[in-house]
């Protein structure tokens, strides 16, 4: 711990010399995200031609009809225009708070709020928190009209929305309530923590993420997740017994099987699982139980838990914990720089003891750049974990000795519920190489159908070869 300790201070007092220098941070942070904006317009411009195609991949020709093939060109250009205007608004906005100081504005309101209850700057946590919820209701203010276009325009459109009016505004009044009740007893204690560990603050912090997020786990599906949806038991019946045959024979420790209404808002389909190491919960949508066959949605579960059997959850934690351990690691050196602070037009008295949240937030924007890199990675990780759970599917028939008869055409049968999931869901079928690194944290359908095949013909001629 020390030899990481001496470390990170070696490359903190590097960074705090280049912090020193008068950086004009506010001209490159407007710069930077301007950048990344239009590097993510760029990649919406390589894709959208591929919209305008008038026939899908020969590997899809005989799976998608001409009519569904059309539909879901004409939804993908109209998603394809609609990020494009969003993400250019979304930046306009970004920049036009930074211009103008909004955050400085937003951390003196706090202050004067306080300040009419008595409270004075010694308050710092508090001021924090009011801070905090100050920019984020402001700021998502006008990103609604974007919401109630994307739900009651866009996906109305192709029959996707299920949500009404009503639906939408306590969907959105609970989310800003569940948020405050989350998010302000977090900050604090983070702020708390920070204060009382000083320059020692990663590994304490790090643990207190990470127990955050174990907590959240727990409570999740317990408390926040009734409020919006319905979980109900999985009827009794083929499906069900299907599924805790399988989760049996692998020992897959299936605490609750259950079904969830996702048609109240929406006809896309899905399903997943979550849960502690020991009681793990299977989550089905009503839609996809509705629109594949039993053995179908076996298929989809046996990829499930093969995301279980290779421990990608849990790897994926331990990437994201890496990912924090190099923002906290880094961000001391921005901490003690006033020229960040002013130059974001807070007055020098803030600026010359810069407060945590407010250093931290203007960290963050800093890394916006680095940041996008990050997630091409997490991405290309979670591609591979995708291709090896669709594996997992196909060869599970060799890790159940007794069930080969069974299992034989999993992979079939997954193949078959992939292209239902897609046909049902409008998915793109054609995609730009480099929009989809960039975007995609799933493998394109073809791309999955043809990696099915080929694990198929491997596994054949492994016993072929008699091994
Ligand atoms: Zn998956």
């Amino acid at each position: 711990m020390d030899f990481l300790h001496s470390q990170l201070a070696r490359i903190q007092h590097h960074l705090a010399f280049v912090a020193v220098d008068p950086i004009d941070w506010k001209f490159y942070v407007q710069g930077i995200s301007w950048a990344v904006t239009l590097f993510e317009s760029y990649l919406l411009l390589r894709q959208y031609p591929l919209y305008s195609k008038t026939e899908p991949p020969a590997a899809l020709k005989a799976h998608i009809s001409a009519a569904e093939f059309e539909k879901s060109q004409k939804y993908g250009k109209d998603k394809a225009k609609f990020a494009l205007f969003s993400g250019l608004y979304k930046q306009l906005l970004d920049s036009v708070l930074i211009y103008v100081g909004f955050y400085a504005w937003a951390w003196e309101v706090a202050g004067l709020g306080m300040a009419r209850f008595g409270y004075g700057p010694e308050y710092q946590i508090t001021q924090s928190v009011g801070f905090v919820f100050l920019l984020f209701f402001l700021s998502s203010l006008p990103t609604i009209p974007l919401s109630v276009y994307s739900t009651f325009v866009l996906e109305e459109k192709y029959g996707f929305n299920k949500t009404t009016p009503a639906l939408f505004v306590t969907d959105m009044l609970k989310g800003w309530v569940i948020g405050g009740v989350v998010l302000a007893p977090f900050l604090w204690a983070f702020l708390r923590i920070f204060n009382w560990a000083g320059d020692r603050f990663v590994p304490w912090l790090m643990m207190f993420i990470l127990a955050f997020q174990l907590v959240m786990v727990i409570i999740y599906p317990m408390i926040i997740q009734p409020l919006f949806n319905k979980l109900s038991p999985l009827r009794q019946g083929d499906l069900r017994s299907r599924i805790e045959s399988l989760a049996s024979k692998l020992k897959f420790p299936l605490k609750h099987l259950y079904e969830i209404d996702g048609s109240k808002r929406s006809a896309h389909s899905n399903a997943y699982f979550f849960g502690l190491p020991w009681s793990k919960h299977i989550v089905i949508f009503d839609t996809l139980i509705e629109q594949s066959s039993a053995e179908e949605v076996e298929a989809v579960l046996a990829h499930e838990l093969g995301h279980w059997y290779y421990l990608h959850p849990t790897k994926m934690l331990a990437v994201s914990q890496l990912h924090v351990f190099s923002i906290f690691a880094l961000f001391p050196a921005f901490l003690h720089a006033p020229p960040l602070l002013t130059s974001f037009d807070f007055p020098k008295a803030v600026a010359a003891k810069p407060p945590t949240i407010v250093a931290f937030l203007l960290f963050q924007m800093i890394l916006t750049p680095l940041e996008a890199f990050v997630s091409i990675a997490m991405h290309a990780i979670s591609r591979h974990f995708e291709w090896e759970a669709d594996r997992f599917a196909c060869e599970l028939q060799d890790m159940l000795p007794g069930e080969q008869e069974k299992m034989a055409d999993m992979g079939d049968r997954l193949g078959r519920a992939l292209i239902t999931l897609h046909v049902k869901n409008l998915s793109t079928v054609w995609v730009d190489w480099m929009y989809s690194a960039y975007h995609h944290s799933h493998p394109t359908l073809t791309e999955r159908l043809k990696a099915l095949e080929a694990f198929q013909s491997a596994r054949k001629a492994g016993a072929k070869r008699g091994l």
